[in-house]
Parts: structure tokens; C-alpha cells; sequence
């Protein structure tokens, strides 16, 4: 039931025969929930051969037209990456991650996001992941290629499915979805703004470790909404005083 939750998103593919291999390699490991951001080439033949009898995940393939999209009613999100980055973004280890996504897709949909292969994830794009996850490979050749890569993390949540029997979810509490985090974020940057607590230009980091702290905390959408009630307020008070 678990593995069925999760969703592995392919921002901007470039080589639709990596889509295939990723289809199979999902495929093999018992995960069927394909998502496509803005992928160059897709549908293709190249895809279809590569993903050699997976086909049917390319078909039920969810093409989308922004991450967001693809994210849409994820509780959990993690973001796959080659490179630690400076900004200390809380991190898993590849089976670590498997139990926190099998743990959090026994209340509803997870997801694993995979960059490009030219360039990998955005800031922006990692400003979506609650957390990061990175293969430990070579330190001087550290990039994998995107199949092997969802590869190697979908083995991993398949081992953890197949222990995992005593796998269940933290707490009956149902923590907020991305989308609804994004538009708690969003408010929070608008009445920082509003107040003038910030300059906008120079917000970008600051807000960077706000979200890290509210993703640590995962709260539920009413706790959000008690956050985003004390925005509203605050606000009010900021356009009083002006
Ligand atoms: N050149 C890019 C890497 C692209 S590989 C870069 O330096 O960022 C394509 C994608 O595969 C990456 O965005 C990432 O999602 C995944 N990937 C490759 N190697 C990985 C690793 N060691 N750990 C985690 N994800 C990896």
C-alpha cells in the first residue's frame, strides 16, 4: 500500500531514454507513480524501448506543466540530490529516506523529485523538498545517471517495503500538504515585507531557513492556519501604522 503513495517527479528530462529506464527501473521495484515535469521529448519511441515491457507506467505517465502541479497533495517531499549543498538542508540517507517516505505514504501521497541531467535541482526547486537525499558515491564523481539513481532509491524502498511490516504511520496526525505549506510560506514572505521587517531583495536566504524550520516542525493545516490567522493580523497592524 505504501509503495503505491509514492510519486518519483523527473524535472526537465532532457534524454527521453532516461524516462524509460526510469520507467523500469521503478517498475522492478514495485512503484508505478510516474510524474514528468516540462520533460523536452516525451511521449517517444526511445522512451518506450528503453523502458522494455514498463511501458505501461509511460502511459499512465502524469505530464505536468509546473513542479507544483506534480506536487500537488504531497505531505512529504524529497528532493534527490548529486551535490551537498552549502545551504545545510536537513538530509537523509538513502534508507533513511525509504522509511520516512514509507512511513509518512501510509496516510497519503510522497513524493521523490529527480533533477535534470545537465544541471540537476534549482534552488528554487530545492526550496520545495522538505528534505534532501544523496547517494554516497564517489566524492570526486559524485553524479550518477538519473535511472541509476532512481534506481538505487527504489531499491532501497523496496527493502524497506518488504521489512517493513511493522512500518506505520508516526502519529494520526495528518501533516499539512506542500501545496498548503507553499501558501503559508508565501504569506509569511508577503507580510514580512508588508511590515517591513525585510527588504525582498535580500529576504531569499533568511526565507530559506524559515521554511527549514517550519518543514522540521511539519505542522497539520489547522496549525497552519493559526500561523497565517497571526499573519493576517499582523499585517492589518502593518497598513494601521502606515
Ligand atoms: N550534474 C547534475 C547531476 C545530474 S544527475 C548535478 O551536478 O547536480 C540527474 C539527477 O539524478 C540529479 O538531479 C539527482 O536527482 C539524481 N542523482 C544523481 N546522482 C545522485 C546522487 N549521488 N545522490 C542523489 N541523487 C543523485
Amino acid at each position: 500500500m505504501g509503495l503505491n503513495n509514492i510519486r518519483i517527479v523527473l524535472i526537465g528530462t532532457t534524454h527521453p531514454g532516461n524516462i524509460g529506464a526510469v520507467a523500469r527501473a521503478m517498475k522492478n521495484m514495485c512503484l508505478h507513480q510516474l510524474y514528468l515535469v516540462q520533460p523536452k521529448e516525451f511521449p517517444c519511441a526511445e522512451a518506450t524501448a528503453r523502458a522494455s515491457g514498463a511501458d505501461d507506467l509511460l502511459y499512465n505517465a502524469k505530464v505536468c506543466s509546473s513542479l507544483d502541479e506534480a506536487l500537488d497533495g504531497c505531505h512529504l517531499v524529497v528532493g534527490a540530490s548529486a551535490r551537498l549543498r552549502r545551504v545545510e538542508w536537513p538530509q537523509f540517507a538513502p534508507r533513511e529516506c525509504a522509511t520516512q517516505l514509507l512511513s509518512e505514504a501510509q496516510q497519503g501521497a510522497v513524493a521523490l523529485v529527480f533533477g535534470r541531467e545537465s544541471s540537476g535541482l534549482s534552488n528554487a526547486e530545492m526550496d520545495r523538498c522538505q528534505y534532501l537525499v544523496n547517494i554516497p558515491a564517489n566524492e570526486e564523481y559524485s553524479s550518477l545517471n538519473l535511472s541509476m539513481a532512481v534506481q538505487v532509491l527504489a531499491y532501497e524502498l523496496r527493502m524497506t517495503s518488504l521489512e517493513g511490516t511493522s512500518l506505520k504511520a508516526k502519529s494520526d496526525r495528518m501533516v499539512a500538504t506542500a501545496d498548503e505549506m507553499e501558501g503559508f510560506i508565501r504569506h509569511l514572505e508577503q507580510t514580512m515585507r508588508d511590515i517591513q521587517f525585510s527588504d525582498p531583495r535580500q529576504s531569499t536566504k533568511l526565507l530559506r531557513r524559515l521554511r527549514r524550520l517550519f518543514n522540521r516542525a511539519q505542522p497539520d493545516s489547522d496549525e497552519l492556519n493559526i500561523l497565517r490567522g497571526i499573519l493576517s493580523a499582523a499585517q492589518g497592524c502593518g497598513h494601521q501604522n502606515k
